[in-house]
């Protein structure tokens, strides 16, 4: 839709003529999939991301480097090397969202984290693979932080203002790990309800990551795999289960126990 409200569209080129641009009324604009689908009156600048040129996929000495402009179809067509069969969440979650083929090439990784909807598969994706968010601020400085705890409820992250997410950082272990996936949503085309993300690391240890079912991402980790009760009782002391037309708390809490288990078995 058309934003009324915006009157000026900046395009830097590099980080220099990223600085100081955003701040009250101006928000970073990626694949625009989300901003342009509803009305900003808040708004009246848009900086657009994409023309800063990041390499969408850099594989690096410590593991792999996402930048926040690269799109869920650019991600979906990495080719993983063998030692990573972890990267086979990368298309499972992107089909989470569901999404066009237009929306595929749109939407960027960084705009679905920033979000932050409960739902954000691109959040469940990098929580489940200890995925760290590199934050950009101002012409020189930067800070890092899990993206477990970058996404701190329902549309809500620990962005500052004027910051901007840079890159996801995977660790080659994460990526060297068995995973398994399961997703439940009300309706077949539907927002998901609970994606239930299970990792088991080389050294046995177990790590269960809950998203779109709860408002922010919840990591039980294991030091090895745990009895079915263990992983129950586990679940069973997240408090709070999101709410919204796409699932209600009991039926989003008993079809996370029901999917945890099915991860569990399937990484026994
Ligand atoms: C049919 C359809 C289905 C959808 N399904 C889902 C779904 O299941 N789950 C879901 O989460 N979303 C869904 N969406 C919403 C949206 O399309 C996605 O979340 C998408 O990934 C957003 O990415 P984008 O690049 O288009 O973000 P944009 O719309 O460009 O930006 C989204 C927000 O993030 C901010 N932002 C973007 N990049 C950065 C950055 N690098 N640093 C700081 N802030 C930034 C923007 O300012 C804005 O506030 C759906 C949309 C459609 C049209």
């Amino acid at each position: 839709m058309d934003l009324n409200t915006v009157t000026a569209l900046h395009r830097p080129g590099d980080r220099t003529d990223l600085t100081g641009r955003l701040g009250p009324g101006t928000a970073a604009l990626a694949g625009g999939t989300w901003l342009f689908s509803q009305p900003q009156p808040d708004l009246h600048t848009l900086v657009d991301l994409t023309g800063l040129g990041w390499p969408p996929l850099t594989v690096t000495a410590r593991g792999l480097e996402i930048a926040a402009t690269c799109t869920l179809a650019e991600l979906t067509g990495f080719a993983a090397a063998p030692g990573w069969p972890a990267a086979a969440l990368f298309r499972a979650c992107c089909e989470a969202l569901a999404g066009s083929f237009k929306i595929w090439h749109t939407a960027t990784v960084g705009g679905n984290i920033c979000l932050a909807l409960p739902a954000g598969p691109m959040t469940s994706l990098a929580a489940a693979l200890d995925g760290t968010a590199l934050l950009w601020s101002g012409a020189d400085s930067q800070r890092r932080i899990p993206v477990a705890e970058f996404v701190v409820g329902d549309r809500r992250t620990v962005l500052r203002p004027g910051e901007v997410l840079r890159a996801i950082e995977l660790p080659a272990a994460a990526l060297a790990a068995r995973t398994a996936f399961r997703r439940a949503a009300l309706a077949t085309q539907g927002r998901s309800g609970s994606v239930v993300i299970g990792r088991r690391d080389a050294d046995g240890a177990f790590v269960l990551t809950v998203t779109a079912a709860t408002d922010r991402p919840r990591r039980l980790a294991f030091a090895a795999l745990p009895a079915a009760a263990e992983l129950a009782g586990a679940l069973a002391r997240i408090d709070r289960w999101f709410d919204d037309p796409h699932g209600a708390p009991d039926w989003r809490r008993a079809v996370t126990l029901l999917l945890a288990e099915e991860v569990r078995a399937e990484l026994a």
